[in-house]
């Protein structure tokens, strides 16, 4: 034709393509462990008592509307969020951080990409763990970074590669952005310990690499937000070994408070002390950006979010709610593993379903397995093995582990 060039259609994205052949799957009996969504004992998406509190109070609110938002965002939602990432009582760090809201952690990873894109004077290089989300690779790809991978899993040992990835921090070019996992590490489940984080936040400051946390999951991993912001609360604290760079934390609350779809997130630019004079500049930038892309974000997640980061009883309901939901997988990785240990003597160590942590598990299945799993059993997950833990329940575990059991022998 005369008007476009070549076209070519893509295969479906792997995870959504999963979710197509599942919803058409005829068997009653089916179990969807591909996508990443939290699921109630009864298999059902689950609306946060908070959130359903927060939706009920916003209602009633006087004057409540649909206006467009500012550009940056709803300001008491950026407000409140910054802080529960960064810990709200260290003012220093608040002080030094640029924060605007984005379209769930996803909206913000492409903002921060463009910002450094344009902005940013170090390498072009971006390193991703190896494995990693599957969608991290395309968002800084189509933005033009070079992206590169560090060792993270170790297949061997169901661990984390600590050399492997120590050593890709000393090799890559000075100046390098490196994307860590908050928690939760998707597809692994695997974090660093603490002591390993304090190494790879020393290795990342003797390079003079940029750290770009992706934190989509806080709160998930261990039920506790405090907790699963240690990583970066280590990193922009004042005994941080990083000291000259920037640090960038996307963030978003489609899974701690289950609002996937509203698309609620945030992106904060952390400056070091010699660089705060930046902020307006920096903001107005962001604005920019936004204003080309979206014109400005939605509006009804983020203040249904911002009731519930500001009101003293919906943030109790709400970190009950968190700790509801840990719990469940919690219970369910060990159910899972002893199960497979247990009752199927299944061959092979399954204590890594329980030692890894979020809202997955990788089984350590192989792709050959994965399609036996799908084709003879009506039990769906991604290829990589990765399972998500969610979609277990008391009702479907035991079928799961015996279908794990004859996909295995
Ligand atoms: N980062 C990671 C590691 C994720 O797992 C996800 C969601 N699966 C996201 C970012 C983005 O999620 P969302 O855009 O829905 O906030």
């Amino acid at each position: 034709n005369s008007y476009f060039t070549e076209i070519q259609e893509l295969p479906p994205d792997p995870l959504f393509g999963l979710k197509a052949r599942y919803s058409k799957d005829t068997r009653t009996d089916k179990v969807d462990l591909g996508i990443g969504a939290y699921r109630d004992n009864n298999g059902k998406p689950w609306v946060l008592p908070a959130v359903q509190q927060a939706e009920a109070k916003l209602a009633k609110t006087p004057g409540y509307n649909h206006e467009y938002l500012g550009i940056a965002g709803y300001e008491p939602f950026v407000s409140s969020a910054a802080k529960i990432i960064l810990n709200g009582d260290n003012k220093d760090v608040l002080e030094r951080t640029v924060s605007v809201q984005t379209l769930s952690g996803t909206g913000s990873l492409h903002l921060a990409g463009l910002f450094l894109k344009k902005f940013y004077k170090g390498s072009n290089a971006l390193y991703l763990s190896l494995p990693t989300w599957a969608n991290h690779n395309q968002v800084f790809a189509s933005i033009g970074f070079d992206v590169k991978s560090y060792p993270y899993w170790d297949n061997d040992t169901k661990s984390l590669d600590l050399n492997g990835f120590l050593n890709a921090i000393a090799l890559a070019p000075p100046k390098s952005v490196f994307l860590l996992h908050a928690c939760a590490h998707n597809p692994t489940g695997l974090d660093p310990t603490k002591e390993e984080w304090s190494k790879i936040l020393e290795a990342m400051s003797k390079y003079d690499h940029l750290p770009l946390f992706d934190s989509a999951y806080q709160g998930f991993a261990s039920g506790s937000l405090e907790n699963d912001r240690f990583a970066i609360e280590a990193a922009t604290s004042a005994s941080s070994p990083i000291k000259s760079s920037p640090i960038i934390i996307c963030q978003s609350f489609a899974k701690n408070c289950g609002m996937y779809g509203e698309r609620v997130g945030a992106l904060h630019i952390v400056l070091p002390k010699d660089l705060v004079d930046l902020k307006p500049a920096i903001k107005s930038q962001l604005n920019k950006i936004i204003r080309c892309e979206i014109s400005n974000p939605p509006a009804y997640g983020a203040k249904v979010v911002a009731l519930i980061l500001e009101d003293k009883a919906l943030y109790k309901q709400w970190t009950e709610d968190l700790q509801v939901m840990a719990n469940r997988i919690k219970s369910m990785r060990v159910k899972l593993r002893d199960l497979l240990t247990n009752k199927y003597k299944t061959p092979g160590n399954w204590d890594h379903i329980v030692d890894q942590t979020g809202m997955f598990s990788f089984t350590g299945l192989n792709k050959d397995m994965v399609e036996r799993l799908e084709r003879n059993h009506g039990v769906y997950l991604v290829s990589s093995g990765r399972a998500s833990v969610a979609g277990l329940n008391d009702s479907n575990v035991e079928r799961v582990a015996q279908a794990i059991d004859e996909v295995v022998r």
